[in-house]
C-alpha cells in the first residue's frame, strides 16, 4: 500500500505513459493521465472534449480552468485513496501551485523527471502507436512493435497514431514544454523534491532507475 502520489514529469515522448503504466500496475494504484482523459472526452464528443481538442490539435496547453477541475475530480475518486501516479500534470507553474495546495497535509509526493534529448523525443513520437481500447497499451513502430501490425498484443484493439503526433504539432509541443513546463522542473528542484531519471535508455533500464528514484522518496511497495 502507498499513501503517496508519484508525479512523473518529462517532455512529450519521454516515456511518461509507458513508465507510469508499469509503475501504477506494480504499485497497485491508478495511472492518472490528463492527456488520456482529454482524448477520452474528445472521443465521447463531450463539451469538455471539444473545448480541449482545439488546444490539443495545435499543440498548445489546454487552459488551466479546464484541466485542474477535471484532475481534482478524478483524484478525489475512491480508487485514488491510497495514491496514484500522475502523468501530464502539472504542465505550468500555476498547475504546480494548485497541486501543492491540493496535496498539502494529505499526501507526500515524489517527483521524477524523465530526461531525454530532443532528437530522441522526435523519433519516439514519430513512431508512437496507441491502442484504441486501452491508452495504457503503448507501442512504437520500430522500438516496440506489436506482433501483428496494427493490432494490440494485449487486447486485440486497433492501434492508431495520435493526430497531434505530426511534425508541426510536435515542434509546437516541444516549444510549449520549454516555455511553460520546464519551469515546473525548476519549481520542484528548488524544493529539493526533484529526482532526475535518465530516460534515454531501454524501457526496463528507465523503469529500474525510476523505481529507485521513487523508492528513495519513500514509496512503499506491496499491497
Ligand atoms: P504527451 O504524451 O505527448 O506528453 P499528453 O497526452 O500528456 O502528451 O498531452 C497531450 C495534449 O493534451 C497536450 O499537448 C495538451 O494540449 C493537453 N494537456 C494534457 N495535459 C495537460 C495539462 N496538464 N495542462 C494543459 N494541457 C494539457
Ligand atoms: P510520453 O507519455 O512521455 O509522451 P510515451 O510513453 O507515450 O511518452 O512514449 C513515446 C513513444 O516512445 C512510444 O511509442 C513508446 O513506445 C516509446 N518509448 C517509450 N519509452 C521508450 C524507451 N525507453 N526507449 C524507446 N522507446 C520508448
Amino acid at each position: 500500500m502507498i499513501d503517496q502520489v508519484v508525479i512523473l514529469l518529462g517532455p512529450p515522448g519521454s516515456g511518461k505513459g509507458t513508465q507510469a503504466t508499469r509503475l501504477s500496475a506494480e504499485l497497485g494504484v491508478p495511472h492518472v493521465a490528463t492527456g488520456d482523459m482529454f482524448r477520452t472526452q474528445m472521443e465521447e464528443g463531450t463539451d469538455l472534449g471539444q473545448r480541449a481538442g482545439r488546444y490539443m490539435d495545435s499543440g498548445r496547453l489546454v487552459p488551466d480552468e479546464l484541466v485542474t477541475e477535471m484532475l481534482f475530480v478524478r483524484v478525489d475518486g475512491e480508487d485514488c485513496v491510497e495514491g496514484y501516479v500522475l502523468d501530464g500534470f502539472p504542465r505550468n507553474l500555476s498547475q504546480a501551485e494548485s497541486l501543492d495546495q491540493g496535496l498539502e497535509g494529505r499526501w507526500s509526493s515524489s517527483v521524477a523527471s524523465l530526461e531525454v534529448p530532443d532528437e530522441v523525443l522526435v523519433e519516439r513520437i514519430a513512431g508512437r502507436l496507441l491502442c484504441r481500447e486501452d491508452s495504457n497499451h503503448i507501442y512504437h513502430a520500430s522500438f516496440s512493435p506489436p506482433k501483428v501490425e496494427g493490432v494490440c498484443d494485449e487486447c486485440g484493439g486497433e492501434l492508431y497514431r495520435r493526430e497531434d503526433d505530426n511534425p508541426e504539432v510536435v515542434a509546437e509541443r516541444l516549444y510549449v514544454y520549454r516555455e511553460q513546463t520546464a519551469a515546473v522542473i525548476t519549481h520542484y528542484a528548488q524544493d529539493g523534491r526533484l529526482e532526475p531519471v535518465d530516460g534515454n535508455q531501454g524501457p526496463d533500464e528507465v523503469y529500474r532507475a525510476l523505481r529507485s528514484a521513487v523508492e528513495g522518496s519513500d514509496v512503499e511497495e506491496g499491497g
